[in-house]
């Protein structure tokens, strides 16, 4: 008959499950444990601002509101701890939107030069608060590669944003290109607190921070480096790390360079 039988849709399943060989059944089972385990975490880490703006909120409900200076103080609480989880949102979307391949890589040839010079006007604010200064080390010239615009400003935003969030006051953040007949290296330089070597392997992970409560108090998600991660994967690539406790970090990664000097930066952005 043409009626679906549930439990024979079951058991076909289980035979299809059957016919896959171990490799693909560790694989499988490693994708569900890793499912679990995001979940967990993107749980938590919502809860942690959720649960801080409630407390706030409804200590406020309780009798708190009254109070004139106890009212501001807390409510400046509540929405320090909402724009985190606002950041934490956008950043979760940002990663499954590459995981999903909804936003399709498209590759051409770009210049980082332009590029670098439009992440650092986004920090200018943030930067002149914390003294630090912004520089692009290096002839500004055309620094060509073949790359994602779009997605490599993200990935410049991410590690220029942690340069300053790391750097001391007064210090400097420093990009510069090394240019090879095939490739480009981008280094991005602070002189900041540096990361200790144990930890230099875990940062990409996300969620993984190294001083966890001062990385939230900074406003950090914990999602940035598994961002540039991502990213970086799709352009075939990595970040490599060095860095110097109390002295600072470099972070660096390499593309291709590209051939045709098609478009200048901004010229881009319009027509992207
Ligand atoms: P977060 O949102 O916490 O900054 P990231 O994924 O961007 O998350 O970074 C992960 C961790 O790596 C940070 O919490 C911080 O401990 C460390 N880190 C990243 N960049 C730097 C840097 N330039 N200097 C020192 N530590 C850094």
């Amino acid at each position: 008959s043409g009626v679906l039988n549930p439990l024979k849709t079951i058991n076909e399943e289980i035979y299809s499950f059957a016919d896959l060989k171990q490799k693909e059944i560790d694989e499988l089972k490693k994708l569900e444990a890793f499912r679990k385990e995001f979940i967990a975490d993107v749980s938590h880490e919502l809860k942690t601002p959720i649960f801080a703006a409630q407390g706030f909120v409804h200590t406020l409900l309780d009798g708190a509101v009254n109070d004139k200076t106890v009212r501001t103080k807390f409510l400046k609480k509540a929405a320090k701890s909402l724009d985190g989880l606002d950041a934490l949102v956008q950043d979760l979307l940002t990663l499954s939107h590459i995981e999903t391949g909804q936003i399709k890589m498209h590759f051409e040839s770009i210049n980082m030069y332009a590029l670098t010079e439009e992440v650092f006007e986004q920090f200018e604010n943030k930067s002149e608060k914390k003294n630090v200064v912004l520089r692009i080390d290096g002839p500004p010239a055309k620094v060509m590669v073949y790359a994602d615009w779009q997605r490599i400003t993200q990935v410049m935003t991410n590690l220029i944003s942690n340069a300053i969030k790391h750097s001391f006051e007064g210090g400097e953040v420093v990009v510069s290109f090394e240019i090879h007949k095939k490739s480009v290296v981008t280094y991005v330089k602070d002189s900041g607190e540096g990361i200790p070597q144990e930890h230099i392997n875990r940062i990409f992970e996300r969620f993984y921070r190294v001083d966890k409560s001062r990385s939230r108090e900074k406003g950090g998600t914990g999602l940035g480096l598994a961002i540039v991660k991502h990213i970086l994967d799709g352009h075939n690539t990595r970040a490599e790390v060095e860095s110097t406790p109390g002295k600072g970090s470099i972070f660096s990664f390499k593309l291709p360079r590209a051939k045709h000097e098609k478009h200048e930066g901004t010229e881009h952005i319009e027509s992207a």
